[in-house]
């Protein structure tokens, strides 16, 4: 009888750290997110909390790495893309004329309405 309750309790207390678990990364991903756009159509959106290296099209490939996204190849002239800052939780972009490719931070925290108004930190 008392070995059964322990198992129950045990059992609880793991499925309790499991939601726990789902909880924390799944409210890690909703926060850091870049979106990608290619000639302003959407290629994707990607977590920052994994790491990993995303071939955009044929002309640039962008790495996330540390909760951080840049530039690691591109076939444009000017590079200007590779030297730009990280796009990081805080957000940012990171934009490559020549290839019209767009890497932009997402903040999934504000976007109730961040479509039909983008935060605009304006001193007026
Ligand atoms: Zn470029």
């Amino acid at each position: 009888m008392k070995k059964k309750e322990l198992i129950f309790i045990a059992g609880i207390l793991i499925l309790a750290g499991v939601l726990w678990l789902g909880f924390q990364i799944a409210g890690k991903r909703s926060h850091n997110t870049i979106r990608i756009t290619v000639d302003g159509k959407e290629f994707g959106t990607y977590s920052l909390s994994q790491d990993q290296i995303i071939h955009i099209g044929d002309t640039n490939v962008c790495e996330i790495k540390d909760g951080k996204v840049t530039m690691i190849e591109a076939t444009c002239p000017d590079h200007y893309c590779m030297k730009q800052k990280a796009v990081d939780e805080h957000g940012g972009s990171i934009i490559c004329l020549p290839n019209k490719v767009v890497i932009e931070g997402e903040n999934t925290a504000e976007d109730s309405d961040s479509e039909s108004s983008p935060k605009i930190d304006a001193v007026t």
